[in-house]
Parts: C-alpha cells; sequence; structure tokens
C-alpha cells in the first residue's frame, strides 16, 4: 500500500539541468513572494522525492546527499521501516497529547533512551519537538534540581535559536544579531580547539575551569553544557582528555553536566553518542535531529534523581513526543542496530578521512582535516596560515551544488565544510561525492 506511493528512485548523482532548474527557478520566486527573507536560501533546488542518498529535484535532477538535512536522516531518505511505521501510525492516530491521554511509543522511545544513553544509573527521559527545546529543558531542569542558576557554555557552541537558547550559542551572525535581549546567568568559557590552541584536553579543560572558578564562581553553577563535537561551530574535536577533565570537575562540584549530542548523536559518530568514544557519562543527554529520522523529535534523558525532582506539571508541550514523531524514532533504532550503521559510520569515516588527508597533501588550503565517523569536515585557511578563508568554503560548497552533490558549511568564521553522510550511503556514491568534493576544492586552489 505504502510503496505504490513511492516511484522508484535511482541510486545515482544525475544532473540534467542548469541548477537550480528552471522549475526549481518557478518555485524560488513564489518563494520569495511567500516566504519570509529571514531562513537562509541554502541551495534553492525544490525537493520533488528522495531515497536513500539520493534527493530528486522537480526538474528530474538527482543530487547526492552528503549534509542529510544537517546530520538529521541518518537511515537515508524514506527508510523502508520509518515509512512503514509513519504510515501505519497516521492511520491509526497523529495526536492526543501525551499529557491528556498517553499512548506507549512515548514510553518506549524513553527506555530506549534510557538503555542507549551512556551509564547504567536510572534515568527518565521527556520528549520535545526540537533541539532547542530540548536544550531549554535540560537547563530548566539542572536549574530546579540544583536550586542554582549559572549556565556554563563554550566558545563556538551552537544550541538553537530560541531566546534562552541564542544565549547559549556564540555566534553574533546570524544568529543572535539584533534579536536581544538575551537570557542572563550564561557563561561562555574557551573550548579545546586543538588546531587553534594547541593545547592537550586536560591543559584546555584546566583554562576553562580557571574562569568559571574566578570569574563565576563554582557554588552559583547549575549547569555545565557542551557539544561533545561541535555542530555549526565548526566540527572542533575537542583534544583527549578535555570532556572527562571537565566531567570530572562537574561530579566534584556538583554541577550538572548536560551532553549536547543533537548533532553528534544516534550513531553520526560510529557510536551511539560522541561522549562515548571518551567513555564520559553525562548527568544529562539531548537528543534530536538524527534520533528520528526526520521527524521533529527531541529527548532530554538524565540521571533520574535529577529529571524526576520537576514538580508534576513543570515539563511539556503539546506535541512533544508526538506518536507519529515517536514510532519514527523507534523505526530509527532498529534500523541502525538491524542494518549495523554504527559500524558503517566508523569505516565512512575512515573512507572520508583517507580521501581528506590525502587532498591536503597536495593543496594548501586545507589547514585542518577532523572529526569522527560520519562526522568530518575540513577546515579552510588561506595557504601557509591559519588564517580563515571563508570565500574557498563558499567556493567549494558552490562547486559541489553546482555538480550535484549537497555539502555544507559551518564554523564561526564559516571556513569549515563538513560532510555528514546518510549512514547507508554506498562506497560508490560517497566515492563519487568526494571525487567532486575533491575537484571542488583543487578548483579553488
Ligand atoms: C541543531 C542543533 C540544535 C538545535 O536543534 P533544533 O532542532 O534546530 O532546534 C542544538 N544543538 C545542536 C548541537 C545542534 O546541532
Amino acid at each position: 500500500m505504502v510503496s505504490s506511493l513511492t516511484t522508484h528512485v535511482g541510486t545515482e548523482r544525475k544532473v540534467i539541468t542548469e541548477l537550480p532548474g528552471p522549475k526549481s527557478q518557478e518555485l524560488h520566486e513564489r518563494r520569495k513572494a511567500a516566504v519570509s527573507a529571514g531562513l537562509t536560501v541554502g541551495f534553492p533546488v525544490y525537493i520533488d522525492r528522495a531515497e536513500g542518498a539520493i534527493l530528486v529535484d522537480v526538474d528530474g535532477n538527482q543530487l547526492l546527499d552528503m549534509g542529510s538535512g544537517i546530520a538529521v536522516t541518518g537511515i537515508g531518505h524514506a527508510a523502508p521501516a520509518l515509512v512503514d511505521a509513519v504510515s501505519r501510525q497516521v492511520a491509526s492516530f497523529t495526536h492526543t497529547c501525551f499529557m491528556v491521554t498517553p499512548y506507549e511509543s512515548y514510553v518506549e522511545v524513553c527506555e530506549a533512551l534510557s538503555e542507549l544513553t551512556p551509564g547504567d544509573h536510572a534515568k527518565t527521559s521527556a520528549l520535545f519537538n526540537s533541539g532547542a527545546e530540548a536544550i531549554e529543558n535540560a537547563v530548566k531542569i539542572a536549574r530546579l534540581a540544583t536550586g542554582k542558576s549559572a549556565v556554563i557554555v563554550f566558545e563556538h557552541a551552537y544550541h538553537g535559536r530560541t531566546n534562552l537558547t541564542m544565549a547559549l550559542t556564540a555566534k553574533n551572525m546570524p544568529y543572535k544579531d539584533r534579536f536581544g535581549p538575551f537570557a542572563p546567568e550564561v557563561y561562555r568559557v574557551p573550548m579545546s580547539y586543538p588546531f587553534r590552541d594547541g593545547l592537550s584536553g586536560p591543559d584546555a579543560a584546566a583554562r576553562a575551569i580557571k574562569i568559571i572558578e574566578t570569574d563565576i564562581g563554582v557554588h552559583n553553577v547549575a549547569a555545565l553544557l557542551i557539544e561533545p563535537i561541535q555542530g555549526e561551530g565548526g566540527f572542533v574535536v575537542p583534544a583527549d582528555g578535555f570532556l572527562p577533565a571537565l566531567s570530572k570537575w562537574t561530579t566534584d562540584n556538583g554541577v550538572v553536566f548536560i551532553a549536547d549530542e543533537i548533532q553528534s548523536g544516534f550513531g553520526r559518530t560510529g557510536d551511539w553518542f560522541a561522549v562515548n568514544h571518551e567513555g564520559v557519562i553525562p548527568d544529562i543527554v539531548t537528543t534530536a535531529k538524527g534520533l528520528a529520522g526526520g521527524m521533529p523529535l527531541a529527548g532530554v534523558t538524565g540521571r533520574a534523581e535529577l529529571m524526576n525532582a520537576v514538580h508534576e506539571g513543570g515539563l511539556g508541550g503539546t506535541y512533544g513526543g508526538n506518536p507519529v514523531a515517536a514510532v519514527a524514532a523507534l523505526a530509527t533504532i532498529q534500523t541502525l542496530k538491524e542494518q549495523n550503521l554504527l559500524e558503517r559510520a566508523k569505516e565512512l569515516g575512515e573512507i572520508m578521512l583517507a580521501s581528506l588527508h590525502s587532498l591536503a597533501k597536495d593543496v594548501a588550503i586545507i589547514g585542518d582535516v577532523r572529526g569522527r565517523g560520519a562526522m568530518i569536515a575540513m577546515e579552510l585557511v588561506q595557504p601557509g596560515t591559519k588564517t580563515p578563508n571563508a570565500a574557498a568554503a563558499k567556493a567549494v560548497v558552490n562547486y559541489c551544488q553546482q555538480h550535484g552533490v549537497i555539502a555544507l558549511i559551518c564554523g564561526t568564521d564559516g571556513n569549515v565544510i563538513r560532510l555528514l553522510p546518510p549512514l547507508i550511503i554506498s562506497d560508490d556514491q560517497l566515492a563519487d561525492g568526494l571525487a567532486v568534493v575533491g575537484a571542488g576544492v583543487r578548483s579553488v586552489r
């Protein structure tokens, strides 16, 4: 019944018109008249359908997706288990509001989150619609449970666009500029950024802790909030030992360690969560993006004593943990397990790192290649320096787009190209995508 809705999509990249094509251009004109100009225009190619790692636009071009809608469609577009679960759920019921009359799939997602997140302590979860909403709630819970208010965040951090999460996010343009006033009691400290600070993990942690202790005061701090591998901020992988040192400090000082795994979680880095690579056990983990394969769902999972400190009615929302999104998450988790996609993420990482490292040998604009699993980036610089080269990043991504490959830019200075292919991408598709990226880099040398 369901499969008859989808016409088969090929597995190859195929550009048959200029990009954007004529139908996309027409739609883009309509968009300009109807959609706020405040939304980013990444690549105005309008999508008609998608399967696996291929997006088909309204002009019939087949684009290779190396962005997964920003690390969301890890199990691929139109993954059969997800299509099936969502279709059946839509026909069954679409909404009751979990706070009014509950349903099993919400509970099942929370059970899965308890099982998959690090640590074997007692945990509970609450579900929301977006990453930003999960972060807001994680901070609410940490403040209530500790009776303290200060929140520590890091340079280059990205946590969302709502009022509190704008304050938590580092970069002014485009996220914060003229949108203030911002929420108080948010304090920013330096991140470990090996390419730029050259510090060991423990030294970078000591630098951050010193600032917290002298400028803020440990007894004022409710939570330390960190992306274990930064996303929008530039795929910054902290030096080994940075996260464990911060985690130990929070434990010693009664501070809630919140890992924002919204981009780095759910298999992306080759493990369920990026903190697992360093054996860190957060007090609270936030999830979204890859959690439900494209359906809007986010989770806050934490130590039961923190999560359950909240009075009844203190957490919630009309749509949070919507049944359609909940079954999508269950299908996503099942697919990640059945298809061994965490292992695959590691393999993809090895292939991408090898390809970019070899490219970096003969191209002077690649300053750094980094990442874990299927979360890999290259930081572009002015040749012979570490000066950020945003123009080159833009040119490379442009080249990729013109050749039908979706690649994304990130970084505080807009000079980092990130690759986030769906974990189901084939070796041939990945090789094809990397060849285009490589040609793009060589073209702007
Ligand atoms: C995307 C993202 C968010 C915000 O999630 P939304 O669903 O866009 O609100 C928060 N933190 C990180 C690390 C993200 O990548």
